[in-house]
C-alpha cells in the first residue's frame, strides 16, 4: 500500500491535528479523503477550461466537452460498461430517485412487486416506498432478524408478482456484504431485473458490470475519492434505452416543437440541464488514483484492517458490537450506556478520531437490531493499524469516563 510519506502528500489532511492529537479519520463510509490530484483537476478545469459542455463551437467549450465525456469513459472502463451506459447524478441518492421514477413511470411494476430490505440505506428504501403510491406498484420488504441477510430467507420472499431487486452491495451499518452475484442469477432465471445500490460496494471492491449481469447500479462519486455531488447510474442499454426521462429541460433533447418534444439518445436522455462537469473530471482523477493502487489491494487492505479493529474490540467487553464478524471495512457498536453521540464527540475531541454516531440513515434497519442509535467506525485504505489502536485507547478511556 502506500508510505507514509506518499499518503501525506496525498492528503494533506492526515496532517491535521485535532486537540493536540493527530486527527484518525475513520468516517469514510459517510464521506471518503480527497487526494490533492482530484482537487488539482477540479481546479485546472476551472482555471483553465471552464465552459459549458456540448453546445459551444468555441475552444473552451470543446475542450471541456473533451474532459467531461473523458470522465465518462474513465467511469465506464472501471466498472467495464459502455459509455452511453454511464449518466452522471449527484450520487447515489439521486440515481436511485432517476431509477425509481423512470421505471414506475414505464408501467413495468405497475400491479407488481419490488422487493427490497430492511438494511437498506434510506436512499434505496424511502423512494421506492413513496413512488409505489405514484406508480401503483407493492414494495415487499425482506427484515432480516437482528438486520443479518440470508440469501435463503431472502429469496423466500421472491413471488410471481416480483419484477424488480434493488437491494444494497454491502450494508452501510453492520459492513455484510450482499450475495449479489447469487441474487442476481436467481433474478434473472425468473425474469426479475436487479438494480444494486453499490455506494458501499463499488469503493472497497470496484465492480464489473458485464461479468455481474447487473441490470441497473447506482454509487457516489464522494465515497471513493472523488467531489460531493457527482455520482453514477449505470443501466443496461437495452433496459435504459426503453426507459423514460426523469428530468426535462435542456441537453436531453433532439429536437423541441410547440406541440411535442424529441428525446436525446443515451446517455443525455437521463441529463437535463447544465452538468456538474467539474465534478465529473473530479470523479475521474479519483478513478485514475484507485487505479494506481489497484481495487484489489484496496480490497485487501480493507480486510485485513477490519480483522485487526475486530479483534481489538473484541477484547473490549464493554462494546456490544453489531452485525457478523464477516464484513467489510465498517464497525458499527455502542458502549453499555452511553450514548453514541457522546462517544463520538469525546473520540474527536480528546483523541482527534472521527467517527459517526447516529441512525447512520437506516433506521429500519436500527429498529431490526434493537436500537435508535450507534457509533460506527469506517476505514479506507489511508488507514493504519496504529490508528485502530488510538481508537482502542478511546474507547477504554470513555468508558472510565462515564462510569
Ligand atoms: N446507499 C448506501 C449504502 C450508502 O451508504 C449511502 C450513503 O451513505 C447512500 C446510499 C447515499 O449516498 P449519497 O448520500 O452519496 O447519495
Amino acid at each position: 500500500m502506500l508510505y507514509k510519506k506518499d499518503l501525506i502528500e496525498s492528503f494533506p489532511i492526515l496532517n491535521r491535528q485535532i486537540n493536540g492529537k493527530k486527527l484518525v479519520y475513520f468516517d469514510n463510509a459517510a464521506t471518503t479523503l480527497t487526494p490533492v490530484n482530484v482537487t488539482n483537476a477540479i481546479k485546472d478545469f476551472y482555471d483553465y477550461h471552464n465552459a459549458n459542455v456540448h453546445r459551444g463551437a468555441h475552444l473552451l467549450s470543446n475542450e471541456a466537452t473533451e474532459m467531461y465525456e473523458n470522465a465518462r469513459k474513465t467511469v465506464a472502463k472501471f466498472i467495464n460498461a459502455k459509455t452511453q451506459e454511464i449518466i452522471f447524478t449527484r450520487g447515489t441518492t439521486e440515481s436511485i430517485n432517476l431509477f425509481a421514477y423512470s421505471i414506475g413511470k414505464s408501467g413495468w411494476l405497475k400491479n407488481k412487486e419490488v422487493l427490497i430490505t430492511s438494511i437498506e440505506h434510506h436512499s434505496n428504501f424511502v423512494p421506492w416506498q413513496q413512488l409505489s403510491k405514484t406508480f401503483d406498484f407493492t414494495v415487499k420488504y425482506y427484515n432480516p432478524e437482528n438486520g443479518i441477510f440470508n440469501l435463503d430467507e431472502f429469496i423466500s420472499n421472491i413471488t410471481e408478482n416480483t419484477k424488480l431487486i434493488s437491494i444494497t452491495g454491502m450494508s452501510n451499518v453492520t459492513g455484510q456484504v450482499i450475495p449479489i452475484k447469487e441474487i442476481i442469477n436467481y433474478a434473472h432465471e425468473k425474469e426479475i431485473l436487479v438494480h444494486v445500490d453499490g455506494a458501499q460496494l463499488v469503493p472497497h471492491f470496484g465492480i464489473d458490470v458485464k461479468d455481474l449481469d447487473v441490470d441497473f447500479l447506482s454509487f457516489s462519486g464522494h465515497k471513493m475519492l472523488g467531489p460531493m455531488g457527482i455520482g453514477v447510474f449505470y443501466g443496461k442499454k437495452k433496459l435504459l434505452k426503453k426507459l423514460p426521462p426523469f428530468h426535462y429541460g435542456g441537453e436531453m433533447i433532439n429536437w423541441v416543437s410547440i406541440e411535442q418534444t424529441d428525446f436525446a439518445e443515451l446517455p443525455e436522455k437521463f441529463q437535463a440541464g447544465t452538468p456538474n462537469v467539474g465534478g465529473a473530471i473530479g470523479l475521474k482523477a479519483a478513478i485514475d488514483y484507485l487505479n494506481k493502487i489497484g481495487m484489489e489491494n484496496i480490497k485487501k487492505h480493507s480486510e485485513i484492517l477490519t480483522k485487526y479493529a475486530i479483534e481489538k474490540i473484541k477484547e473490549l467487553d464493554f462494546i456490544k458490537l453489531y452485525g457478523l464478524e464477516d464484513r467489510v471495512s465498517i464497525i458499527t457498536f455502542n458502549i453499555d450506556s452511553v450514548h453514541p453521540h457522546d462517544v463520538a464527540q469525546v473520540l474527536s475531541d480528546k483523541f482527534g478520531v472521527a467517527v459517526r454516531s447516529g441512525h447512520l440513515c437506516a433506521q429500519p434497519l436500527l429498529k431490526q437490531m434493537g436500537t435508535k442509535s450507534v457509533c460506527r467506525a469506517s476505514f479506507y485504505f489511508y488507514n493504519t493499524e496504529e490508528e485502530v489502536d488510538q481508537l482502542i485507547e478511546g474507547l477504554k478511556y470513555i468508558r472510565e469516563w462515564f462510569k
